[in-house]
């Protein structure tokens, strides 16, 4: 599928070293192994119905910065992204408005394109959609099947075939995967978290509540696709498994998302994955903070979502969005309110006009400037934006005028343009 255009990344001099990062499964902050210098990266794409809030956003630019301090050390990086084009909560609101599911996704999916243009974050190398791959996910339930790690479940309408579901106990036995492996919550924090994120701990016929679904067989009012299987679509961690294995080498330096897909879904695609292939899902699992507004958590059930595309329809500067949330640790779940944009605009204000009187048509220097240096230990300190930006701020408020180096740097690792 088309991803989005490039944003202009500057060469910088020096290299950067490979930066350490929080890891979910042991708790720690450590260094991101790369092996040849080559990185995988997965980060799981938007369901495209409600594109893009500012938590969506802040994932993104989280991972951004990490694809960029990568590129930095002289990482080669492969990155990875689907978007759920077909699931439930699409097809809800699909049939809740009128639209039809493909035009729905499709016009949100080109929304979060242009949002993401607007933020300058790097496009995936592999932007998939799961209608894409929906045979290759059908090929790799049946190879769960056949491994006896897949179990059939009927439906109420017995044309319709079987759905299937993971057979986590079996996986527990068979394979190096345990429940807990990435997540480390507790058996009650799991089953309440299955129950709110898309589980079905009810589903009469499943051997355990926590078991979850691998392939939803056809029902006569929903959209479906011929397969090994039957006629029937993916269910939700297994894409994300199959698209990341496609397209990245086993195991996954890094698979990422926003800490509410910690459980169940980056568990249970972690047990997909080392199902299939036998090997560790991935190296590092990291996770982003989440973004409340008005005191409650930015959700599309709660209806309190500030857009990226109405900020830039309202006329504000889509390189102050980016400020604004960088200006906080990707870690930390925190409150988005109004004025944060204001206090970024003025910063992004102080360093325009600091940028503006760098030296014009010097030759660029071949040595890292001490703020290059700053930018280079903040980042890659687990991604610390905020004390990136205060750096930044530092320099500024100095007075001195910039090299280009200073200005590239500035935008080369944060995204921020400030020439323009
Ligand atoms: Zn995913």
């Amino acid at each position: 599928m088309r991803s989005w255009a490039e944003p202009y990344v500057p060469r910088l001099p020096g290299l950067g070293d490979l930066p350490s990062l929080h890891d979910t499964s042991t708790g720690t902050v450590h260094t991101t192994e790369v092996e040849g210098s080559r990185a995988g990266l997965y980060v799981c794409g938007i369901t495209p119905y409600d594109a893009t809030h500012l938590g969506h956003a802040s994932t993104y630019l989280a991972f951004d910065t990490l694809l960029r301090a990568w590129r930095d050390a002289g990482v080669e990086v492969v990155y990875a992204q689907n978007t759920t084009d077909v699931d439930d909560p699409l097809l809800e609101r699909a049939a809740a408005t009128g639209v039809d599911w493909r035009t729905l996704a499709d016009g949100q999916t080109d929304l979060f394109r242009s949002d993401m243009e607007h933020l300058a974050v790097v496009p995936p190398t592999h932007y998939v959609a799961v209608t894409e791959v929906v045979t290759d996910v059908a090929d790799a339930v049946a190879r769960l099947l056949d491994r006896g790690l897949a179990y059939p479940v009927p439906t109420d309408d017995s044309s319709a075939g079987d759905d299937l579901y993971f057979d986590v106990r079996r996986a527990e036995r068979d394979t190096d995967w345990h429940l807990g492996l990435e997540s480390r919550y507790d058996a009650e924090t799991m089953a309440r978290f299955f129950a709110e994120r898309g589980g079905d701990p009810g589903r009469p016929g499943k051997r355990d509540s926590l078991d979850p679904l691998l392939w939803r067989a056809a029902r006569d009012d929903e959209p479906s696709w011929p397969s090994v299987l039957g006629a029937g679509r993916p269910g939700w961690h297994i894409e994300c498994t199959v698209i990341a294995q496609q397209h990245l080498d086993v195991p996954i330096t890094v698979n990422g998302g926003g800490s509410d897909l910690v459980f169940p879904h980056h568990e249970m695609s972690t047990a997909h994955g080392t199902a299939l292939t036998g090997r560790p899902y991935a190296a590092h699992h990291t996770h982003t903070g989440m973004i409340a507004y008005q005191g409650e958590k930015m959700s599309k059930s709660l209806g309190n979502l500030v857009k990226v595309s109405e900020l830039v329809a309202a006329g504000r500067d889509p390189r102050a969005v980016r400020l604004a949330l960088l200006s906080h640790h990707y870690r930390s779940d925190r409150e988005w309110f109004d004025a944060d944009l204001g206090d970024a605009e003025a910063r992004l204000d102080r360093w325009r006009a600091w940028a503006a009187t760098s030296h014009g048509g010097a030759v660029p220097v071949e040595t890292p400037t001490p703020l290059l240096l700053a930018l280079r230990a903040a980042l890659g300190a687990d991604l610390d934006t905020p004390s990136a930006l205060l750096a930044v701020d530092a320099v500024v408020a100095g007075g001195a005028s910039p090299s280009e180096v200073d200005v590239d740097a500035v935008q080369a690792l944060l995204g921020i343009d400030l020439r323009a």
